[in-house]
């Protein structure tokens, strides 16, 4: 099999193939057309599986297939801040790791209108980060932690939000992120499920893993071992 069979738009498909991508991986063979299918999916991916592009891809692709355009425009909110409304959002345990899917999503949305914004702690980088939000932002990539500072800073809006990836979501329960998973999820404004496609990623499915994909995706979710 091969990446021009699973129907991706032109652009994304070009930057595939400079990536060097070749042929899909089983988890991308199976979780691209599961999710451009707009069914939620849980996926028991490990990393070196190829799981960042088997949700960056078909997030990229709807995007484009939708019209980047049709985004809606940021609203200036009364304390003087500009508030993006982003369409799709990736939730990953570390710093390092939203760096890694930031890089990978740069390189798939290469020369396309949609773009990519990454927010993680750490007090030395708050400002930039706030900074490159106002260029616009499709695909924001973030920590838990600094999400709801942002979105409680009125930087960022989640009511426009399409898609919604848990990456590593066993990692980040570890970490103890659950109580700051679902007050973005279930508190901010965030579609319910049905009305956006939810994707979960994890290495393990522990009972806690099965509870949050019982909240979190609808009853028909697909389910990827
Ligand atoms: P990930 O599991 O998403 O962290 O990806 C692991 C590594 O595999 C990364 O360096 C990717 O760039 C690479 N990779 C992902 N998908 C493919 C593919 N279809 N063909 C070749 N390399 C890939």
């Amino acid at each position: 099999s091969s990446f021009d069979d699973l129907e991706l738009h032109e652009w994304i498909r070009e930057n595939i193939k400079k990536s060097g991508y070749d042929r899909p991986t089983p988890v991308q063979k199976y979780s691209i057309p599961t999710l451009n299918g707009r069914r939620d999916l849980m996926s028991c991916a490990q990393t070196g599986s190829g799981k960042t592009a088997a949700f960056l891809v078909p997030v990229i692709n709807q995007i484009l297939k939708s019209g980047p355009g049709a985004v809606r425009k940021a609203e200036l909110q009364s304390n003087g801040r500009s508030c993006q409304f982003p369409l799709a959002l990736v939730i990953s345990p570390t710093r390092e790791l939203s760096l890694q899917i930031y890089n990978e999503s740069r390189k798939f949305a290469y020369r396309t209108p949609v773009a990519s914004a990454l927010l993680y702690g750490g007090r030395e980088n708050y400002r930039d980060q706030i900074n490159k939000l106002r260029l616009g932002v499709h695909i924001l990539i973030a920590t838990p932690g600094r999400l709801i500072d942002v979105i409680q800073q009125g930087y960022i809006a989640l009511d426009e939000c399409r898609f919604l990836v848990l990456d590593e979501a066993d990692r980040m329960l570890d970490m103890g992120f659950e109580p700051q998973i679902r007050q973005i999820v279930e508190l901010n404004n965030m579609p319910v499920k049905g009305d956006r496609v939810t994707a979960m990623f994890s290495a393990t499915f522990p009972k806690e893993i099965q509870m949050l994909a019982q909240d979190f995706l609808m009853p028909d979710y697909v389910f990827l071992a």
